[in-house]
């Protein structure tokens, strides 16, 4: 069976992944396309898909089984809401929706259908490192985790599109999401270091240094720059009590020239992530097909959201902000325990 497929928002990322269900993977068809922009929408419609004119318009229609969601944040909600009423699978890109308000909402809707039917972008949990790193851990040969290491640089950021806070409340939830998943733990606390300013790039607050209060006691000191002008730098680093599990630093190619041995750096996410996200979407087409999701959920958007939220305000007051997080619902799996 072949799952028909309605894309909404056709921009970078939305266009990357119409390629991936096109061109590279099996199972889908994308059957419906809609952006704000219809002539950008038309410009990235597949051959044989339909543009529609409004993202309910393709969520309602016959020929859309499951839906992607590749517009900006602040769409995210309505069109999560739609797609939830409607019953069909939805891959919503991060961030899940911009507030926590917002991320209770979809949460009290998927809850109130009854069976989970949003996955969340968080392209990580499906990195072939990553997964390898977590099976160390829950493995236990090294003990338990005692610290997490998460550093994330990027070469470079849109000047004037990306603002001070965008480290913290859209860089952030990828590492606060990997290091939830990779510890099997809930952020407690937040709190947020400003070192000396870069002057590389444009006027933004570069780079920060946050960390994660685990409920366990674990803390995961993330270090985000976001103009490091050498590339996409990806590290994460687990201390536990008997050794230290790391990710390897990728990709692996050494080249060795008159200048020396070094190992290329990825540009952008794009190319550091690339099979991770095929594998994403590999499981995302499975899980859909069967009327589902599977991986990262709105539980886990809304946890990634106070995270952010909690970081910002930790900027404002200089200490630990804490996270509250409501009761998990039991679609979402057990609750994480607390620390004795
Ligand atoms: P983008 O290039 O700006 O594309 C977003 C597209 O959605 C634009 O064409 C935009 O039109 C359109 N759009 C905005 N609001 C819409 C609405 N209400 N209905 C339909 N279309 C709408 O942005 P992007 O980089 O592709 O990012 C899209 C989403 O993916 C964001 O949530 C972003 O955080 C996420 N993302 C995730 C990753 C990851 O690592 N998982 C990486 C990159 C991006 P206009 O330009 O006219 O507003």
């Amino acid at each position: 069976m072949t799952l028909k497929v309605g894309v909404i928002g056709t921009g970078m990322i939305g266009q990357d992944h119409i390629r991936r269900l096109t061109q590279v993977l099996s199972g889908a068809v994308v059957t419906g396309v809609t952006d704000i922009d219809l002539e950008r929408a038309a410009s990235a419609a597949p051959m044989g898909a339909q543009v529609f004119d409004t993202p309910q318009a393709l969520i309602g229609s016959d020929e859309v089984e499951a839906v992607v969601i590749c517009s900006w944040g602040p769409a995210h909600e309505e069109q999560l809401l739609t797609c939830i009423a409607a019953g069909k699978p939805v891959f919503c890109e991060k961030p899940l929706v911009t507030s926590a308000e917002a991320a209770l909402r979809v949460m009290e809707a998927e809850v109130a259908f009854g069976r989970r039917l949003v996955q969340v972008g968080f392209m990580r949990r499906f990195d072939a490192d990553y997964r390898r790193l977590k099976a160390v851990i829950d493995g236990g040969t090294l003990g338990l985790p005692l610290m997490y290491k998460s550093v994330h640089r990027n070469a470079s950021v849109p000047a004037g599109l990306y603002t001070s806070d965008m480290p913290l409340n859209d860089t952030l939830v990828h590492d606060a999401d990997i290091s939830r998943w990779l510890l099997n733990d809930e952020v407690a606390e937040v709190e947020v270091r400003l070192p000396r300013r870069s002057r590389q790039g444009c006027d933004l607050r570069d780079p920060h240094i946050v960390l994660l209060h685990m409920v366990s006691g674990v803390i995961v000191d993330v270090e985000i720059s976001v103009n490091i002008a050498y590339g996409y730098d990806i590290r994460g680093e687990a201390s536990c009590e008997r050794g230290v599990a790391a990710l390897p630093n990728r990709p692996a190619t050494v080249i060795s020239d008159a200048h020396g041995i070094r190992q290329a750096i990825p540009e952008d996410w794009r190319e550091r992530f690339l099979e991770a996200y095929d594998q994403e979407f590999r499981e995302w087409i499975v899980a859909a097909s069967d009327g589902t999701a599977t991986g990262p959920s709105t539980w886990d958007g809304y946890a990634a959201t106070l995270v952010g939220d909690a970081a910002l305000r930790a900027v404002a007051s200089g200490v630990r902000e804490p996270i509250s997080l409501i009761e998990k619902p039991a679609l979402y799996g057990p609750p994480v325990a607390r620390a004795a």
